[in-house]
């Protein structure tokens, strides 16, 4: 842990009170609207792209940050606007981390530029990997990707669940099997272009919280796809899976679920915002609220849980630092990147519901943001693995047994 330091340099600052004043002065005031109408905002996300913080350069250049903050520190200030449309303004960028970690250099400048667009004319992208039967065990996906030899394109087929901008993005980026027996090892990521025949969004999902952020399934009917779409390859595709099936024949373990591990301090860092929109508010409000003669923050039990609530969210947000510095300087080794988000996501599901607590019955209505974060932060419990599979991921690393 040499050289980490919590404060952060003049950009890092500049870059946080940027996006707090957008978050503040935009994402607040709409928040409620889109909340109730449960559909994509449109208008804020365009806002958000005529300053620049919706697009490619602006996640590209906090990517690149050597200390690896800046994009937890954007993240929080976003979310801590609202969650659901922070997660309209960041879900492109899911499918973009798919493209870059995946994807060769042409197809980084081909597809990553697309996956936003400009702010002229706005694109999404969504990263299809969730199916009905297959969410945390991602080894048993059922779509298939089969290559059309005499085309040389790839032909999808099946259905995704749960696509955070599912069906109304742009490109979408599908995680496929290329050869069954092989299990997870047998997958393949391909980029489906815009307006490509055979793909259609099914349900939309109609959700407890961040519904803002447009959920659906899509549907990949006989999607055809010219080779290019291949992120790595077709060399680098048949080298793996030749690596996989010797690796099969040998009985060695498959390696640990270690693919999300450097970007879970960035979804980490959304809670966190949740978490502190929730403990200002009522730390406010706790102030000014009067029972017994006195502010209720003067009762013990409040104080207290004012407190706790003050402590829970720094060291959560201690992780999520920690590991994003970690994530750029010598790896995570010990699940550092899924405690972070462990802790966070409980941080905020725990702190919200406290927060609803200090605002008593004002909390429990609707007029009142504090029920809508307690809403919103359940989610940080389940997408990007589960509170369960961070434990998962956690308890492989440290023993190097096969915890399942
Ligand atoms: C709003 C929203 C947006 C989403 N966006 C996307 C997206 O953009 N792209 C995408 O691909 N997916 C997306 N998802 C899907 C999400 O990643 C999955 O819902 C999540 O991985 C959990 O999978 P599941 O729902 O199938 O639950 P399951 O895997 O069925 O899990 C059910 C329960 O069993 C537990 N469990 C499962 N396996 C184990 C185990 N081995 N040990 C202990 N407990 C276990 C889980 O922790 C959970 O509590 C989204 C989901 C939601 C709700």
């Amino acid at each position: 842990m040499a050289g980490f330091s919590l404060a952060l340099d003049d950009d890092q600052q500049q870059i946080r009170n940027w996006v707090h004043d957008f978050a503040e002065r935009v994402v607040r005031p709409a928040a409620a609207e889109w909340d109730e109408r449960e559909e994509f905002p449109w208008p804020v996300v365009q806002e958000a792209a005529a300053i620049g913080l919706y697009g490619f350069d602006f996640v590209a250049n906090a990517a690149l940050d050597p200390t690896g903050l800046t994009l937890p520190v954007a993240l929080e200030e976003l979310f801590w606007g609202d969650a659901g449309i922070g997660l309209a303004v960041f879900g492109s960028s899911l499918a973009a981390a798919a493209i870059f970690a995946n994807g060769t250099a042409e197809q980084h400048g081909e597809w990553l530029p697309q996956c936003y667009g400009t702010a002229d004319r706005l694109m999404l992208a969504a990263f299809c990997v969730s199916e009905a039967d297959a969410g945390s065990d991602v080894s048993s996906l059922r779509t298939r990707a089969r290559l059309d030899e005499a085309t040389g394109e790839w032909v999808l087929d099946g259905a995704k669940a749960w696509i955070t901008n599912g069906g109304i993005a742009d490109v979408h980026v599908v995680v496929a099997t290329v050869d069954p027996a092989l299990g997870g090892r047998g997958q393949a990521a391909f980029v489906v272009p815009p307006g490509t025949a055979g793909l259609s969004q099914g349900t939309k999902y109609r959700k407890h919280g961040i519904r803002a952020s447009h959920t659906a399934e899509v549907v990949l009917d006989g999607v055809r796809v010219p080779g290019r779409c291949l992120l790595g390859g077709k060399e680098r595709l048949d080298e793996r899976l030749a690596r996989a099936r010797e690796a099969q024949a040998s009985g060695a373990a498959q390696p640990a679920m270690s693919t999300f591990e450097a970007t879970r301090p960035a979804v980490g860092a959304q809670a966190i915002g949740i978490a502190r929109a929730a403990y200002e508010y009522a730390l406010e409000y706790a102030g000014e609220r009067r029972a017994f003669g006195r502010p209720i923050a003067e009762h013990q039990g409040i104080g207290f849980l004012l407190a706790d609530l003050a402590t829970e969210i720094d060291a959560a947000r201690l992780l999520v630092w920690r590991a994003a510095w970690q994530a750029n300087h010598g790896g995570l080794h010990r699940g550092e990147g899924s405690m972070s988000k462990l802790k966070a996501g409980r941080v905020a599901v725990w702190a919200t519901e406290r927060a609803l607590q200090i605002l008593g019955g004002q909390g429990y209505t609707r007029d009142c943001p504090v029920e809508r974060w307690h809403r919103d932060a359940k989610i940080y419990d389940i997408f990007e693995g589960t509170e369960q599979i961070q434990q998962l991921v956690i308890a492989r690393a440290l023993t190097g047994l096969r915890v399942g």
